[in-house]
């Protein structure tokens, strides 16, 4: 039996993003619009297309072409910046279409989503084959979808092979999927489409294989924002070789859809065979209650819908120890204090620890050494190395340190002229501050209030 007719084909990756159509004429840009559904035209993201990294702006080739592809973001990428975002989106699709569709420009540069081309059309086209089609798509400077041949010659084990060898967990991109190819073109137009599916292209869907264990409990966390992040955790279960017993539950509609209790027998899978989800509560006992309390400050929980319909849980108090970390990821950062190795990620732990509160505590780390130490992913050489750098800036000057602070419309600029008028002396500040001095007499507050005023009104 031969693999699809005994045809030569291509297998790649079918990318789990948004799918994306740019238009080129004389070798520049001209319009990107998201692909249809049936009847329905695109929307024109051109604005945030434009910006996309690894999208070329300008093409060697002059002649009109159509470059389809996937708008994508990194696995990497979404674990990074997702929870930095108010609302956190559940997939890296979600994310990459939130991103080209909704923002402006500005904003969709710092969301890393880039754009992987699998498919060309164009009236001048002179590619035989899928592999000749994708070659020029490299070379007019895509970034072009990784793809195998599959030779018409090959034994059927060694099909088998080159597909179980394409494993989503080595990829660094999202997908849900294999495709499968015609290399040769004319063949594959000649198939013709059904509706919306092209009768040229196959899809291969993994099998989630289900696991079955004992639901034990709930870890709950205040993110950043003040979200409330809600994780399953369940008996050790061996998926593809690594030990899984948690599950991160994406809201709180989920949790309770789930009605999950200590002791439940649950199914668990490893979505795209990466993140672990809980497929199934077998038994139901609902015994865990919603959260009610702040896991990091006490507060009384609230719960948000989100734009999307789903809920949330939201710790309200503006003090929360976990909301703080933006503020000492901002004192800390390149620009201001210049702390190295205090990041995001370590700043979020020592807030959890309750050894960072104020910023004092940044400097007086040394209380906490062993306990450091002894964290994981820690050791003394990283302690060391903070401890350093934070010794380092025990001296700055004083519009350093006021930008730093993070007070709102104070930066660099006001901090300089703040400096200039209190002669670099803080002590000639805080009594400033005091005395109920009028700050909008320095040069330049006065407009910076008035643009805060109005943007109040
Ligand atoms: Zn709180």
């Amino acid at each position: 039996m031969t693999f699809i007719g005994g045809r030569t084909s291509v297998l790649s990756w079918k990318l789990d993003g948004l799918t994306l159509v740019l238009r080129y004429e004389g070798g520049a840009l001209r319009q990107a619009i998201t692909r249809g559904r049936e009847g329905l035209v695109g929307e024109d993201v051109t604005h945030t297309v434009r910006h996309m990294r690894n999208v070329p702006r300008r093409i060697p080739c002059k002649e009109p072409l159509e470059v389809r592809g996937e708008g994508v973001i990194s696995w990497a990428n979404f674990q990074t910046i997702n929870h930095t975002l108010g609302d956190a989106y559940t997939s890296p699709r979600s994310l990459a279409a939130g991103s080209v569709r909704k923002l402006d420009a500005r904003e969709a540069v710092k969301r890393p989503v880039e754009f992987i081309a699998f498919d060309l059309i164009s009236d001048a086209e002179t590619w035989n084959t899928k592999r000749q089609q994708l070659d020029f798509l490299s070379q007019q400077g895509f970034d072009v979808v990784p793809h195998v041949l599959l030779d018409a010659r090959e034994a059927p084990k060694d099909v088998r092979h080159k597909i179980e060898s394409m494993d989503p967990a080595g990829y660094a991109y999202p997908v849900d999927g294999l495709i499968v190819e015609y290399d040769d073109l004319a063949f594959g137009r000649a198939l013709g489409a059904t509706g919306h599916h092209e009768n040229r292209l196959m899809a291969l869907k993994w099998q989630d294989t289900l696991y079955e264990t004992a639901f034990r409990g709930l870890e709950v966390a205040t993110t950043r924002t003040g979200m409330v992040s809600l994780t399953g955790v369940f008996d050790d279960v061996e998926i593809d070789g690594a030990i899984v017993n948690h599950a991160y539950l994406h809201n709180l509609d989920i949790f309770m859809e789930l009605a999950l209790g200590p002791g439940d027998k649950i199914s668990v899978y490893r979505a795209n065979m990466i993140i672990p989800q809980i497929a199934e509560n077998h038994t139901k006992s609902g015994d865990c209650p919603i959260p009610s309390v702040c896991p990091c400050c006490g507060g009384t929980l609230k719960i948000h819908k989100s734009p999307g319909g789903t809920r949330q849980l939201y710790c309200e108090n503006p003090d929360c120890p976990a909301k703080l970390v933006r503020k000492f990821v901002h004192f800390c950062s390149k620009t201001r204090m210049e702390m190295e190795g205090l990041a995001e990620q370590t700043l979020e732990l020592f807030v959890q620890r309750g050894w960072i509160k104020n910023f004092g505590d940044i400097y007086e780390l040394e209380r906490h050494r062993a306990e450091i130490v002894a964290a994981p992913g820690f050791g003394q050489k990283s302690f060391d190395r903070i401890q350093s750098a934070v010794d380092k800036r025990r001296t700055c000057t004083l519009n350093q340190f006021i930008a730093a602070l993070g007070i709102p419309m104070v930066g660099r600029h006001a901090g300089r002229e703040l400096s200039r008028h209190f002669h670099g002396s803080w002590a000639e500040f805080e009594q400033a501050i005091l005395d109920g001095f009028d700050f909008t007499t320095l040069k330049d507050f006065a407009t910076l209030c008035g643009t805060q005023r109005k943007s109040l009104s």
